[in-house]
């Protein structure tokens, strides 16, 4: 069984084999980050995957680009993450976002929230940071489709269970009524991703481009 707050095998794998979205390999990436142990999951799961390529080696992908994917993916694992702000973020997204967390471009969405829009991919992927002031409350509402939620720092509560940096929330369509309590505290920082129905996409030319931004 997996632990609380960890993804299930399906996602290193996928996220090993370049089949998922963009927003979709930040959100796992950053996740990974935090958990040694994913991280050598999907070093074997990329090894693994590697092995197979070797067979069915697509002509598009030349060796450079599959040299630059694997070294992209050794540096995964790195834990020398800039400090941002008050904040620490996991490499992959600071790498991502490129700046620090007070220049983006924050919008209210309610009372103690705001988000920023990252990225909108196909099907209205949406990836987006949402911050929180503590003891805030998220509306309840019903999810289209999954919603992948990175606790970056600060912690909040769905029912019983807690969510504190590092840990990654799933919900989806049975998740009915999700309505996120902020802890008391700092504000609590998530990355999350929602989507419309499609959730993997499974494209060989997709390879390498959740991890070098093509
Ligand atoms: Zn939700």
């Amino acid at each position: 069984m997996t632990p609380h707050g960890i993804i299930t095998d399906e996602w290193i794998v996928s996220y090993a084999s370049g089949a998922l979205s963009e927003a979709h390999a930040l959100v796992v990436a950053s996740h990974c980050h935090y958990h040694p142990e994913l991280q050598q999951k999907v070093l074997d799961a990329e090894a693994i995957g590697g092995g197979l390529m070797e067979n069915t080696q697509p002509a598009e992908i030349s060796d450079d680009l599959f040299e630059d994917l694997m070294s992209k993916l050794d540096g995964v694992p790195a834990n020398d993450e800039p400090a941002l702000q008050d904040s620490k973020l996991p490499a992959p997204l600071a790498e991502y976002l490129d700046k620090p967390l007070d220049e983006l471009k924050w919008k209210m969405m309610g009372p103690g929230l705001s988000q920023v829009r990252l990225w909108t991919g196909p099907n209205d992927e949406r990836l987006w940071l949402l911050r929180a002031k503590g003891g805030a409350k998220v509306p309840a509402h019903d999810h289209n489709g999954l919603e992948m939620t990175l606790v970056l720092q600060g912690s909040y509560r769905v029912g019983e269970a807690q969510f504190t940096p590092g840990l990654m929330e799933i919900a989806d369509d049975d998740t009915r009524n999700h309505c996120p309590e902020i802890d008391h505290g700092e504000d609590c920082i998530c990355l999350v991703v929602t989507e419309a129905p499609i959730k993997i996409h499974s494209l060989i030319g997709r390879l390498v481009q959740p991890f070098i931004g093509l």
